[in-house]
């Protein structure tokens, strides 16, 4: 085998796979080396999103909401089944499946673009001119050459001291994708967002679910008419009990639960669950790249340091996605990739932070893009805000989803978007549409005078555009 190559990627993920065909797209010899495996101990390309994140995660919610929507969703459409069951073992086997299919595509899109793909772990043994790697795995150690490399190699649980993962009865995103049984009481530390959506799997699946926060704020990262409208919500509908400003201190496992510790404003208390999810965070995966030894930097939290075109130190050495500061998501992962990729080939790409949209997938969905209201609050930028419910939305009350609203956020004197916050069905479709004004530096007046079709969930961010210029027209 010859072991010299343009570009070596260490971490087929969101960002290790895009720029690896983005790179032989463009002429470049590639080789993408992935440490990654799946639940059977074999080679899975597409890392953590694949694997064990996004796209199981999203294939459960969607099965859970089916029996959710089964068993209180359709009466009011005058529709009524007996006898609905739950088969666990087939909606996992469901989830399994479109989890091999989509690591399976990437192995079809690697071949297709003459990406050569190296299942084992990488570490750098040099960097100069080339950069040497070595790559490890069960049955061979191997070295390599190249003169680029692109680090992107993920994003792991945050270990919390005090509640070690047994993948048992204590688990990380990985176990609450596979519980065999719908457990009767399950404990999640963390309301963020892997928390809130693998909270509402178990709990639509039937699990009394508590989720403990230890933040005062729910969603502080979102705009917080949107989160107080989801903690209602979950909470006081879905039931979903979430206990806010809550210090979890230590736990005992025991063969038939777990009992949580946890300290509150009124006090030490204890919760007794057959199940303790540990979703406390995620932290980025670089102890193994041998960084130190070779000059790259990390900061204290372990993240590889980078400049805003995502280079280190090293002209020839580029970090993306979850191992790199910005936020933890699969898109900003890909983009970054797609551009680094593009500038290795002398290309001048860019980035734009400021619209990477952020979705939570629970019922209703959440996403937003661009300033929250308490942001610009706290800039003290002048703005005017426009919001429009769904309740006053024709295909919202069509499709029995008529919760929650669309908010635009303009500035006072341009009108320009600043940002766009959504709560509501389907809203993780409907802001692209703001994605794509907010890149185009649309005004608020731009979007309230382009046609939407009716009747459609996308009427309501015309409304909110029309709200943030005083002149709604359906409410
Ligand atoms: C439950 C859950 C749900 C999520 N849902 C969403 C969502 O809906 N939308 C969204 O945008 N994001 C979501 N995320 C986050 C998303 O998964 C990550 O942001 C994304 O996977 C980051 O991509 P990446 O390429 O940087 O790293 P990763 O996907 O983590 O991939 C890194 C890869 O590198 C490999 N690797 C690490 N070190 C080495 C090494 N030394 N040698 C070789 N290989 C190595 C790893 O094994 C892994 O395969 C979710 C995450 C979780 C846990």
């Amino acid at each position: 085998m010859n072991n010299n190559y343009d570009v070596a990627v260490i971490g087929a993920g969101p960002g290790g796979y895009v720029a690896a065909i983005r790179c032989a797209q463009l002429g470049l010899k590639t080789v993408c080396i992935d440490a990654g495996r799946n639940s059977r101990g074999d080679p899975a390309l597409g890392g953590t999103c694949l694997n064990v994140g996004c796209i199981p995660s999203k294939a459960l919610l969607e099965s859970s909401e089916h029996y959710a929507h089964l068993q209180h969703g359709l009466a009011e459409h005058g529709l009524g089944v007996s006898g609905a069951t739950l088969d666990l073992a087939r909606m996992l086997k469901r989830k399994d499946k479109i989890v091999d299919k989509s690591t399976g595509g990437i192995a079809f899109l690697f071949r297709k673009n003459k990406v050569e793909a190296r299942a084992g772990s990488a570490r750098f043994l040099s960097i100069g001119e080339r950069c040497r790697l070595e790559v490890v795995n069960e049955a061979m150690r191997d070295e390599l050459e190249a003169r680029y490399v692109i680090i992107a190699s993920g994003s792991v649980p945050m270990p919390l001291a005090a509640f070690p993962v047994d993948g048992e009865r204590v688990v990380d995103n990985a176990g609450a994708l596979s519980f065999r049984e719908v457990p009767k009481r399950l404990g999640v530390l963390g309301a963020g967002v892997i928390g809130l959506e693998l909270g509402s799997v178990w709990r639509r699946l039937g699990a009394e679910v508590t989720i403990f926060e230890a933040r005062d704020q729910f969603l502080a990262m979102a705009d917080q008419q949107v989160a107080s409208e989801a903690f209602k919500l979950f909470t006081k509908e879905q039931g979903l009990d979430i206990r806010l400003g809550v210090k979890s201190k230590a736990m005992r496992a025991g063969k038939d639960g777990v009992t949580v510790e946890y300290e509150t404003a009124q006090g030490a208390q204890q919760y007794d669950c057959d199940r303790l999810l540990v979703a406390a965070g995620r932290v980025p995966n670089t102890a193994g790249l041998n960084a130190e030894a070779v000059g790259l930097k990390r900061d204290a939290r372990g993240f590889i340091e980078v400049d805003d075109r995502c280079r280190t130190a090293f002209a020839n050495v580029y970090a993306i996605g979850d191992c790199v500061r910005g936020p933890m998501l699969a898109h900003k992962a890909s983009e970054e990739g797609l551009a680094v990729a593009e500038r290795i080939a002398g290309q001048q790409p860019e980035v734009n932070y400021a619209t990477i949209p952020a979705i939570i997938y629970t019922a209703p969905e959440i996403a937003w893009v661009g300033e929250t209201e308490q942001a610009l609050k706290a800039a003290g930028r002048a703005y005017r805000k426009g919001v429009f419910w769904f309740m006053a939305n024709g295909r919202a009350q069509a499709l029995g989803e008529a919760k929650g609203f669309v908010k635009v956020l303009a500035d006072d004197r341009s009108d320009r978007i600043l940002g766009v916050h959504m709560i509501g069905p389907r809203v993780s479709e409907l802001v692209a549409e703001a994605v794509v004004a907010m890149e185009f530096a649309a005004a608020a007046e731009d979007l309230a005078r382009i046609c939407h079709a009716h009747p459609t969930l996308s009427e309501a961010l015309h409304e909110a555009a029309l709200a943030a210029l005083g002149r709604p027209l359906h409410q």
